[in-house]
């Protein structure tokens, strides 16, 4: 196939608000659906479909860990073609920290590991 039709598909894949904030989730760290969905403020089943878009086009990948199912990009060239887009705000990098974003109301497996039993 013509590289260049596969790179402009590619732009086309990412050139989508929730898409690109899922793609900038995946830069710290793999993350299942349940977090993105708290994270993105976007009922599940739609946070679902976006992935799916993502991972038909070669942008991310699925890992079952147990029950559950983890999204992460699928290599360093993703990761930096969506830093160089979402970073670009300011012209520096964003100061979040390279890991997960824990939420208190999310319900995914790393949200609640680790929270400590005494608390
Ligand atoms: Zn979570």
């Amino acid at each position: 196939m013509d590289p260049y039709r596969t790179q402009a598909n590619l732009l086309k894949l990412m050139a989508h608000p929730t898409r690109l904030q899922i793609l900038e989730a995946l830069l710290h760290d793999s993350e299942c659906v349940c977090h993105l969905s708290a994270l993105l403020h976007k009922p599940q089943p739609y946070v679902s479909q976006q992935l799916a878009v993502l991972r038909n086009g070669g942008m991310i990948v699925d890992e079952k860990d147990g029950t559950n199912v983890f999204y992460r990009l699928v290599d360093g060239r993703m990761a930096a073609v969506t830093a160089a887009i979402v970073t670009g705000d300011e012209g520096e990098m964003r100061t979040t920290a390279p890991q997960h974003m824990r939420l208190r109301d999310c319900p995914c497996p790393k949200c609640r590991a680790g929270d400590g039993c005494g608390d």
